[in-house]
């Protein structure tokens, strides 16, 4: 259902941060211990949206509820869109759907074959040994090409990951392999079906003229697309002015997300995200937040939470 301004004010003013990453993907720390630093960092409701992969919410939620925090099921899945990579965040996305569950696993079929094909064209720039160093450094069941960065890093080939990605993972580079990820249809069908909202993670990052920006949103509102991420730690102030705008005028709900990979701070801290522009519809508004707190259940988990002991 599209938002009306009608009822956009009385949002409660709990702090939302609805994208993050665990090291199930690309993120460096466990489901738990982002959790943990989440919840020190006075974030209330968490989403974790690994790429293409759940693996972490079952530990994420059990870390959230000793917390008395709320945690919000998603996924971050990929999708190629007339050539290009876009990235489709889920929020209360059903985990035990069949349809949802052999989508991702097809997503990650590809990953696995894409990353020992960069490793192939590494290899041809006399980079040896890229695609197992890339999976030693992946601590979950896929290897992103964040973790070819890291090891070219690690490795002396280049300053940093953003340099990594800068002259050799980047589209065009001699370690880019093009995507073949769902369709956007299918990101979102397999989002909805469980009653889960699909947003357009940081729009701004895809540096789409405005003739293709504005068909990616009516193609995306005709999937069922509801939300764009107005707030990412990956945008500029300027973009999330632009994309708030732009949500406001076309009955999108906002969302807002760290894009939080771990201490190392690629995009974002977490728990700093500015607050949605005035008269933005959030996403959250008809979510019915449930205390979770059960310290009685979780005085183990708790331990295990924290490390202790
Ligand atoms: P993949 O899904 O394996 O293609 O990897 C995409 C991930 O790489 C993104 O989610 C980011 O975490 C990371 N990434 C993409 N571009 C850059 C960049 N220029 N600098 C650092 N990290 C990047
Ligand atoms: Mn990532
Ligand atoms: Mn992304
Ligand atoms: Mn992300």
């Amino acid at each position: 259902m599209s938002p009306t301004a009608a009822n956009s004010v009385s949002v409660p003013s709990r702090r939302y941060d609805l994208h993050t990453h665990s090291l199930c993907s690309d993120g460096t720390l466990a489901p738990a211990d982002l959790v943990a630093r989440a919840h020190a960092a006075g974030v209330e409701v968490l989403a974790l949206t690994d790429h293409d992969v759940t693996d972490g919410l079952a530990e994420a939620r059990v870390a959230a509820e000793c917390l008395g925090m709320t945690l919000v099921a998603g996924v971050e899945i990929s999708v190629s869109w007339h050539g290009q990579t876009l990235h489709i965040v889920g929020l209360n996305i059903d985990v035990a759907d069949a349809s949802l569950q052999q989508g991702l696993a097809r997503l990650r079929e590809f990953r696995q074959w894409r990353a020992e094909e960069i490793g192939r064209r590494l290899a041809k720039k006399r980079i040896e040994g890229a695609y197992a160093g890339a999976r030693r450094l992946a601590k979950g069941t896929i290897v992103s090409r964040t973790h070819f960065a890291r090891f070219l890093t690690e490795q002396g080939f280049v300053r940093s990951p953003q340099h990594a990605f800068k002259q050799f993972l980047s589209s065009g580079k001699p370690g880019h392999v093009p995507g073949q990820w769902a369709t956007l249809e299918e990101a979102v069908r397999w989002v909805r079906v469980g009653g889960g909202q699909a947003v357009i993670a940081h729009p701004a990052r895809y540096k789409l003229s405005s003739g293709k920006l504005q068909r990616l949103l009516g193609e995306f509102r005709e999937c069922g697309g509801e939300a764009i991420e107005v707030i990412s730690g990956s945008h500029a102030p300027e973009a999330n002015r632009h994309f708030a705008g732009l949500a406001k005028e076309q009955n999108f709900f906002a969302s807002a997300g760290s894009d939080y990979h771990g201490p190392e701070k690629t995009w974002m801290d977490l728990g700093k995200l500015p607050a949605l522009p005035e008269g933005c519809i959030p996403v959250w508004r008809d979510w019915e937040v449930k205390n979770t707190f059960k310290p009685q259940i979780c005085a183990d988990e708790r331990r295990f939470v924290m490390g202790a002991g």
